[in-house]
């Protein structure tokens, strides 16, 4: 029996579910289907971390979008998501990494972007007391924070639910075609047929697209997380190095996180990742370096989530090149959750109105030409 909707979403991330929601918004009434359970790849196991900070220049206008909404993320899903504000701030630990950080604030502000502020040393030990002393100063991004992502996430497929999505999980949307001017997907034992279908399949979503006859250069990586047993409170804005892989956070409980992009193995088809403790003991040095505090801490745990890399960092945002009635929003490159509230509105908005006042020209499908593959 093949079910009429308006919308097929797939794939049950941050985006899809942002989606699914902002489309049920507008007055549609989509499908979201999730081959095992909403969050349970990369917008669930994330690091949370909500910023604007340290953006590429073309998803900027996406990523201010987004903040507008973490900031009142109550108001839309029923839920704060654990969504705190204490900014973020990037650590220049030498003068030719701060001569690079003026430049790059420099450079925004020629372009009319105000949220990244250059900050001299003593700023920056205001900001975060327990820095190294030899560290002359950075930038910060005051309205950035961290949110929970399972509980995001789950927050943004309850409120789709609530607000009349279908929404499936455990079964894969397959078979997906075209015909008679709908869109045509089977999920287990249901089909279901639309105008429009939604690519958010994460890293799965490349398969799609190329089926699709929409190939781009992407990747599936695995970036990994750990968390330490717990120390004396020491920071409140996470904290990410201008040269150095690393990012760390503190929760009130006084464990810290810490990733920055060391990668695991990724097995995507079986959902299984196998961590590499080499490179997880260098960000754990490097905090211990950096952060004395830190230095009595032990690693309690570490994982690591599936994630979709396109070789310009940029995520597939908006319609096909192909096909009527098909949009793809994957691809977001280790930087996708903060993004999640805004690619979800504007989606919305391209399927319902066929245009957004958000500037997303540059993160479309159709810059990648045959021979960048
Ligand atoms: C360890 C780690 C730390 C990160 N830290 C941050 C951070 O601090 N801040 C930040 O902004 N970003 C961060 N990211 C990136 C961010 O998590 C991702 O960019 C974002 O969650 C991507 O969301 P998504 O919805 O596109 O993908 P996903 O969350 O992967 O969702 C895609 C879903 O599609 C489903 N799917 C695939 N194929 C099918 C199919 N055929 N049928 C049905 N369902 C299907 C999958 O099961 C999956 O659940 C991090 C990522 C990782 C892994």
């Amino acid at each position: 029996m093949t079910k009429n909707v308006d919308a097929i979403v797939v794939g049950g991330g941050i985006h899809g579910c942002s989606t699914a929601l902002h489309l049920c918004l507008a007055g549609m009434k989509p499908v979201l289907i999730e081959k095992d359970y909403a969050g349970r790849h990369a917008s669930g196991v994330n690091a949370g971390g909500v910023r604007q900070l340290a953006r590429h220049i073309p998803e900027i206008p996406l990523s201010i979008r987004s903040m507008g909404i973490w900031e009142k993320i109550a108001e839309l899903v029923d839920d704060d998501c654990s969504f705190e504000s204490h900014g973020q701030v990037l650590v220049a630990e030498n003068e030719d990494e701060l001569s690079t950080c003026r430049a790059r604030v420099a450079e925004l502000n020629a372009l009319g972007f105000t949220h990244e502020e250059l900050i001299d040393a003593a700023e920056l030990r205001r900001l975060v007391p327990a820095v190294a002393d030899t560290c002359p100063g950075g930038v910060v991004s005051r309205r950035d924070g961290a949110a929970n992502p399972a509980q995001a996430t789950t927050a943004f497929r309850r409120k789709a639910e609530q607000l009349g999505a279908i929404v499936r999980e455990g079964v894969a949307a397959s078979n997906i075609r075209h015909s008679d001017g709908l869109w045509r997907v089977d999920a287990g034992t249901e089909s279901y047929a639309a105008p429009v279908l939604v690519n958010a399949a994460g890293a799965w979503a490349g398969r799609i697209a190329a089926a699709l006859g929409e190939p781009v250069p992407v990747e599936t990586v695995a970036p990994m997380l750990m968390i330490t047993s717990r120390v004396p409170h020491f920071i409140d804005p996470v904290v990410i190095l201008r040269g150095r892989k690393l990012s760390f956070k503190q929760f009130k409980n006084g464990t810290v996180l810490i990733g920055g992009g060391h990668l695991a193995t990724p097995y995507q088809d079986r959902n299984e990742t196998v961590l590499d403790w080499k490179s997880l003991a260098v960000s754990a040095r490097t905090v211990f370096e950096l952060f004395p505090v830190m230095r009595s801490a032990t690693i309690m745990r570490a994982w690591a989530g599936i994630e979709a890399k396109m070789k310009d960092d940029l995520p597939v945002f908006g319609p096909s090149a192909r096909h009527k009635g098909l949009y793809h929003q994957f691809g977001f490159s280790l930087h996708g959750f903060q993004l999640g509230p805004g690619a979800g509105a504007v989606m919305a908005e391209l399927i319902v109105n066929g245009g957004t006042q958000t500037r997303i020209g540059d993160l479309g499908i159709d810059r990648f030409h045959p021979s960048l593959l």
